[in-house]
């Protein structure tokens, strides 16, 4: 036995390096394609709308289907923006242009695990809302509900309507005398990418998106200015950044060389050139960091080249690292920045290889994971060891304490998978409270960045692995066909494995848990004869049920 046990052994280190040379599975201890699907998902639970409960999650149905009625539109749809229910335009069309950036250069991975008409779906929630916002080609209203009002409610958003009835007013009307050319920008180029990954689905649908995406950038770039921001939620420091953003995005869906030149112009005004240092990243404030990787990729300018690679190494050297390993750039959501650095890299070196950037990125993503001191992941519903209190009311789920309690210590009723919490602080520590919200919360801008990474190292090293099954999921009402392995119901009693049936299968697994008493078991499936002892009798009772 010995000698076959060597002889196996010299042939797997023979057979490992033969094939050293080729991005290997071995190299990862995580499941990206899992964790990638668990950043998707996350979306679902940001719904908002009458069409809420037609997703994947149970917990979730219609909400906030009055909006817009104060201006006698219907102003339903987009994305609750954090852990509250306000739909900050800044972060939709942020989150929207981003995502669509991820499918856009990781497109192949998002079909390989089954995940694009997921991604599509929710893309278009986002467009269908921006197409209700842009009523005609000079107006683009903007914020939906009053952050301060909706702040002092803590309950779902399903119930907000009936328990703080008036909370959510139509806060802004961008026109030629209101300009918002930072909320312009971004929109544009959100509808310019929907246009480009959906003109082989539906022509139709996509060119409406593209006009609307000339209008509102003619809008933005015409009448400049900043828009008016209400009670101090997101500021955005400029505006230029998003105007070069919406315009190499309209070059790259029209080919009109004006929409191209109008980017190089503004960043030429802001001096951005070889010498000009970008040490920040891709983020709901600036967008220079996805627009120099754009340009760079359809100039194959050296300028943009320089001052793209300039900033990722100043990501790579400069930004100080925890002793774990994980840069530490911002103290309010540090996560959101590193995972759209990440992204970034990503996506630059698609066009640009340089393993460097990818050794970044599987650092970083490897550490939010779990490859960290407290080996813990910072994705909700990744692996075994996640944060159990995200600030995120929907997840809480808890009516009892709307419309407001500061007592938040039980932990949240529902599993809002894949969302990426703000994360550890410098010294990688963790405080798992929901109150603690510049750390335990997540946003539909945080995961924007973290949905492409994730896609990213998928698509180098995770060709092989599959998703898990991802237990409590029901099939989307909208999908006619079922791609992916039917999401099952958790919790049924004697499913041990949770696959969705009871079967000998699970029989075996309780027989081997019987004998060795080895690996972690949930009482509420495995206590099948509800006496509060896994034994024989579980054993005999679930063979019973299998039989009958
Ligand atoms: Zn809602």
């Amino acid at each position: 036995m010995r000698k076959i046990a060597t002889l196996v052994t010299i042939a797997g280190i023979m057979v490992t390096q033969m094939f050293s040379a080729v991005p290997a599975m071995a190299d990862t201890n995580q499941n990206y394609a899992d964790a990638f699907q668990k950043s998707i998902l996350f979306y679902e639970a940001q719904w908002c709308g009458p069409d809420a409960g037609d997703n994947r999650l149970p917990w979730r149905s219609a909400c906030h289907t009055e909006d817009g009625k104060d201006v006698g539109l219907d102003l339903t749809g987009g994305f609750h923006d954090c852990g509250d229910h306000v739909k900050f335009q800044i972060t939709n069309q942020y989150a929207a242009a981003t995502l669509g950036w991820d499918y856009y250069e990781f497109k192949d991975t998002f079909k390989a695990k089954g995940q694009d008409q997921y991604m599509l779906h929710i893309l278009k929630h986002f467009t269908d809302y921006f197409l209700k916002l842009h009523t005609d080609r000079n107006t683009l209203y903007y914020d939906v509900g009053n952050g301060d009002i909706d702040h002092s409610y803590w309950g779902p958003p399903e119930l907000q309507d009936t328990i703080q009835p008036n909370s959510r007013p139509t806060m802004g009307k961008i026109t030629p005398n209101n300009p918002g050319s930072d909320i312009c920008g971004g929109t544009a180029a959100a509808l310019a990418i929907m246009y480009l990954n959906y003109k082989d689905i539906d022509s139709t649908y996509a060119n409406k998106c593209l006009t609307a995406a000339k209008e509102i950038y003619d809008l933005g770039n015409n009448y400049r200015g900043l828009s008016k921001q209400f009670g101090g939620y997101y500021t955005s420091s400029n505006y230029w950044d998003d105007l070069a953003w919406g315009g190499v995005w309209l070059y790259q869906a029209t080919n009109d060389k004006t929409y191209l030149t109008n980017a190089e112009t503004i960043l030429q005004q802001n001096n951005v050139s070889q010498y000009y240092a970008f040490n920040w990243t891709h983020c709901w404030d600036n967008v220079l960091g996805g627009t120099l990787v754009e340009l760079a990729k359809v100039t194959n300018d050296q300028t943009y080249k320089t001052v793209a690679e300039g900033g990722f190494r100043h990501w790579m050297n400069d930004v100080s690292k925890s002793s774990g390993g994980l840069c530490s750039f911002q103290t309010w959501g540090n996560l959101r920045y590193v995972t759209a650095e990440c992204m970034t890299m990503l996506a630059y070196n698609k066009t640009f290889p340089n393993q460097s950037y990818v050794n970044f990125a599987k650092g970083q993503i490897d550490y939010i994971l779990g490859n960290n001191p407290k080996g813990m992941s910072y994705e909700v519903g990744y692996g075994s060891n996640y944060p159990k209190f995200p600030h995120n009311r929907a997840a809480s789920g808890r009516k009892e304490f709307a419309p407001y309690n500061e007592s938040k210590k039980q932990p949240e009723l529902n599993i809002i998978y894949g969302e990426l919490v703000g994360g550890p602080s410098s010294s990688d520590s963790y405080n798992d409270d929901i109150e603690d919200y510049t750390y335990s919360e997540g946003g539909i801008d945080y995961n924007a960045g973290f949905v492409g990474a994730l896609a990213g190292l998928t698509e180098v090293y995770g060709q092989s692995q599959t998703p898990s099954v991802i237990p409590g999921l029901q099939a989307a009402k909208w999908l006619k066909t079922t791609p992916t392995p039917t999401p099952t119901p958790s919790g049924l009693l004697g499913d041990l494995n949770k696959d969705g049936v009871v079967n000998n299968t699970d029989l075996a697994l309780l027989r081997n848990y019987l004998l060795n008493h080895k690996g972690t078991i949930d009482k509420s499936i495995w206590d099948v004869n509800k006496d509060n002892k896994i034994n024989v009798l579980d054993y005999l009772k679930l063979g019973k049920i299998i039989k009958s």
